[in-house]
């Protein structure tokens, strides 16, 4: 496990030391936000996003549970329409049904359904937490990311040079107590079905994150983004020691700034510069439905204040609480919000 000592031995003084007044204005180049959830016509909304110099990528999950029905065809057709409309401001990542791990025909319908969501354009799978949190077998057990019937569709993904984007396992707050203290209060409170401890037969976090690992070491020609800072947010330490051991992983940071934001200061500049070529701007803005308008400017407000916190290194409020902004230099920047979409997201923008 890195310490802090270690991070800031391997981290240039420079980038510890005050950095110079920076104002938090717009990027000189168009910045990328790598999670974002759309999936229906909004003109106005993409259009807003382009004119504001971002791309994003809209990412199918399915969120479905038990018998709970879904239609994950239509989903799909309508992500494509609109990443296909959207003049390259957005593409899109598909998904599959994991809820059907038992069927016979599950491999082999999932792939050929992946591989023609890749003919239309996704550019990746998203995998989501109802894998080991939710998704049962008939004799009861939890569906962990390393199950054997799962391993042909990675194996598929990574054969058309695809990426998996992983949302496995939640902040630790999952397996907390539910009471003030526990710093997800108020979305457990509100979703106690993502509320994991005391839940029979369910796996702890680590043991859901040890089988993502068990994926990333048994491929490791297969690029992973773990949504969420790869749901180590409560710990840099941690995180970082899994970035050392899967160099095919990356994370985003789609809606965990807050995290960043509440930290130490110190460690999370010495964290972002020490792994700057594995960390992807993300926001996991959702689009709901009704006014375009306020919409677009709900997520221009939060790349604002986001951009403000990573580029500015001022005084800000974040969420309400007091903080600072980090002051990250300029190449840093750019490989947050820019360059690593590219590279651990090929076809990006395409
Ligand atoms: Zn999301």
């Amino acid at each position: 496990m890195l310490s802090r000592r270690d991070l800031f031995r391997l981290v240039p003084a420079s980038v510890l030391l005050p950095a110079s007044t920076r104002a938090a204005e717009g990027a000189d180049f168009v910045r990328i936000d790598t999670h974002v959830h759309i999936h229906q016509e909004a003109p106005a909304l993409v259009a807003a996003l382009g004119e504001s110099g971002w791309k994003g990528l809209d990412i199918v999950v399915c969120p479905a549970v038990g018998d709970e029905p879904f239609d994950l065809d239509a989903k799909l057709e309508a992500t494509r329409a609109v990443a296909t409309r959207s003049e390259g401001s957005l593409s899109w990542a598909s998904t599959f049904d994991a809820r059907r791990f038992e069927e016979p025909e599950f491999v082999a319908s999932t792939i050929d359904l992946l591989r023609e969501t890749f003919e239309q354009g996704a550019i990746g799978v998203k995998i989501w937490k109802t894998i080991g949190m939710a998704i049962r077998s008939a004799s009861g057990s939890y569906l962990l990311p390393d199950d054997p019937r799962l391993l042909p569709i990675y194996e598929a993904i990574r054969d058309a040079g695809k990426t998996l984007i992983a949302h496995l396992a939640e902040p630790d707050g999952a397996w907390l107590p539910l009471n003030e203290e526990n710093p997800e209060y108020s979305y457990y409170s509100r979703n106690p079905q993502w509320h994991m401890l005391g839940k029979e037969g369910a796996p702890p976090k680590e043991e859901i994150l040890s089988a993502r690992d068990r994926v990333l070491a048994r491929y490791p020609d297969l690029r992973v983004v773990g949504c969420h800072l790869g749901s180590d947010e409560d710990d840099l330490d941690r995180l970082a020691a899994r970035l050392d051991s899967y160099p095919n992983l990356a994370v985003d940071t789609a809606a965990r700034v807050r995290y960043l934001a509440r930290d130490d200061r110190d460690r999370v500049i010495a964290f972002l510069t020490r792994y700057q070529d594995r960390i992807l701007y993300a926001t996991d803005f959702s689009y709901r439905g009704g006014s375009e308008a306020d919409a677009s400017r709900s997520i221009a407000g939060r790349h604002d204040l986001d951009w403000e916190f990573f580029s500015s290194d001022s005084p800000m409020e974040y969420e309400g609480r007091p903080t600072r902004g980090l002051g990250l230099p300029d190449p840093v920047l750019r490989k947050i919000f820019r360059e690593n979409a590219l590279r651990w997201l090929p076809g990006l923008g395409a």
